[in-house]
């Protein structure tokens, strides 16, 4: 197809769906979206909530490998989805409002206008479209969980509902309806036929590159069905990984690293790729003794939150439960492990971690896999040593008398590991991503070298570009991040498609 719009949303993912939608409710102009991925609608395999694990690994997954990692095992695969709804199709559902905390850094950070009482609005926006729902309370393994975290003096709060500012442990918001889940598909764009005249949506269609006029505005894209040229703006909202790959094989980036892989710079921002934030994490797996109920929306239904060392103003740990064993990576490290239905895991990750790594490509062909180094464990220990407190959090619910029943023993780490170094060694060899991965285009000032998109995400030095999704993210969110992407996306539609928009031509004189 080469046909032209006012607007097209190169991503139909958690934000892009969301985007698009709302321009066209905006009568902002026409509007297309693009997406790599198939329709989910009508797919069971991802309307069904409970199968979301099935999805990892399937056809609707990227599967993108990390680099060899020094600090880490090097066997993590950061599951992306590649379907309409994009991660918000895929993932476990679970609904956290942005924390003011981490919105507060935002503003420090020189993103003007997202402080909490600037975003709550938009927040609104997401809970009055999205079906959530809590679990039902019924699985006993949960149940028993839940109130040995409350014996060991977590109080119990309303996830979702209740912002996360201390230890606690609750159960779940989850995005869906009944068994089905809900996502910025479900939400934004289903039923498909019904769409509103000015918004069409484009499955199986995979971006290559952004086209640029000789003033460096985007005037379109060229895709795997050919040019999508666009009156007024292109926006990206392709994910923490697949945005900045865009951009860089758009010529937008480090200009060195660029040459390096023989693409021709054309804009000069050295923070494209940069800063890739995540939420590493472990687990521990016990064998249990008594049967474990299999009554579950997702089996990852309740969690916690802690703060491990005292001076932290916010938890800088969450683990969720699980009424499943979790041990595809501990299983490879010849940990035992037991059936379903025979074992139960707590899986904790660092919350705020002050790593950063890189997305980068690792040539101009668009075929070619990105280069992903989350650079794992590269800072001064402060995440292991988050982790190894998590492992203990974990055996000393174990030890309570709601949860103790369950036990058999311990699968891993097991009993036997005990100190700093023995569990330091465990979590690093074992570790995985908890998926929520963002940054890698952050928004900021102009003047601030590593920022990629100003506070209306706007892309720095290029005319007629913005970034929409968890890329932006100036830095972590200290929750699952859904609710915050899609709170990112009704802000963006209202940026611009409200009618005093400015286009960023005028910054881009200005930065020449
Ligand atoms: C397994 C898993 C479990 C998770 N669980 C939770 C959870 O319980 N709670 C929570 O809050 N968060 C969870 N997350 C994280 C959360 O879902 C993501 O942070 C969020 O959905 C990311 O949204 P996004 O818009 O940035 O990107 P995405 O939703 O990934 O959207 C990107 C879209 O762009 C498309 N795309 C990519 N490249 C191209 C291209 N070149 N051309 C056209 N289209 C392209 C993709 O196919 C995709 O549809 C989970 C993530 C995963 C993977």
């Amino acid at each position: 197809m080469n046909s032209e719009f006012d607007y097209v949303v190169v991503g139909g993912g958690t934000a892009g769906a969301i985007v698009a939608r709302r321009l066209a409710e905006l009568r902002a102009g026409t509007v297309c979206l693009v997406e790599a991925g198939p329709s989910d609608e009508g797919d069971q395999r991802v309307l069904v909530l409970r199968d979301c694990d099935l999805l990892l690994g399937s056809d609707l997954d990227y599967c993108y490998k990390v680099a060899p990692q020094e600090r880490s095992n090097s066997d993590i695969v950061h599951n992306r989805a590649r379907v309409l709804g994009g991660c918000s199709s895929h993932n476990a559902a679970a609904c956290f409002r942005p924390p003011s905390f981490d919105l507060r850094r935002w503003v420090e950070l020189g993103a003007q206008g997202w402080g909490p009482e600037d975003c709550e609005p938009f927040v609104k926006r997401v809970f009055e479209r999205l079906n959530m729902e809590y679990p039902e309370p019924a699985n006993r393994c949960d149940l028993a969980f839940l109130e040995a975290a409350q014996q060991a003096g977590f109080p119990l709060r309303l996830f979702g509902r209740d912002e996360v500012t201390g230890d606690c442990v609750g159960w779940f918001l989850l995005h869906k309806r009944g068994r089905l889940r809900t996502s910025s598909s479900t939400a934004y764009l289903h039923p498909l036929g019904q769409l509103p005249p000015d918004l069409r949506v484009c499955t199986g269609v995979r971006a290559l590159r952004i086209v640029f006029d000789e003033s460096r505005g985007a005037k379109g894209v060229e895709t795997t069905d050919g040019m999508f040229g666009v009156r007024r703006e292109l926006i990206v909202s392709c994910g923490a990984i697949d945005s900045p790959r865009l951009l860089l094989l758009s010529g937008v980036g480090p200009a060195d690293q660029l040459r390096a892989v023989g693409v021709t710079p054309m804009a000069d921002l050295p923070g494209v790729g940069q800063h890739l934030l995540d939420h590493p994490e472990t687990v521990v797996n016990w064998e249990s003794a008594q049967p474990v109920p299999s009554d579950s929306s997702q089996f990852w239904q309740c969690g916690l939150f802690s703060r491990t060392r005292a001076h932290h103003a916010v938890p800088d740990l969450e683990a969720v439960f699980t009424t499943s064993p979790y041990d595809e990576l501990t299983k490879r490290r010849g940990f035992p492990t037991v059936e379903p239905g025979a074992g139960f895991a707590f899986a904790p990750h660092v919350t705020r971690s002050k790593v950063e790594g890189r997305v980068a490509l690792r040539s101009g062909n668009a075929d070619d896999a990105p280069w992903i180094d989350p650079r794992y464990y590269s800072d001064d220990g402060e995440d292991e040593a988050t982790l190894i407190a998590g492992i203990r959090v974990a055996r000393h619910l174990a030890e309570m008398p709601a949860l103790k029943p369950w036990v058999r023993r311990e699968l891993s780490p097991g009993a036997s590991l005990r100190s700093d170094f023995e569990l330091g060694e465990y979590v690093r060899s074992t570790t995985n991503t908890s998926h929520h991965l963002s940054g890698t285009c952050a928004m900021g000032a102009v003047c601030d070298r590593q920022s990629v998109v100003d506070d209306e995400l706007r892309v720095h030095g290029v005319g007629n570009l913005r970034i929409v999704d968890a890329s932006v993210f100036p830095s972590d969110v200290g929750v699952n991040p859904v609710v915050t992407v899609m709170m990112i996306a009704e802000k963006a539609a209202w940026h611009i498609g409200r009618p005093v928009s400015r286009s960023n031509r005028a910054q881009v004189a200005a930065t020449d």
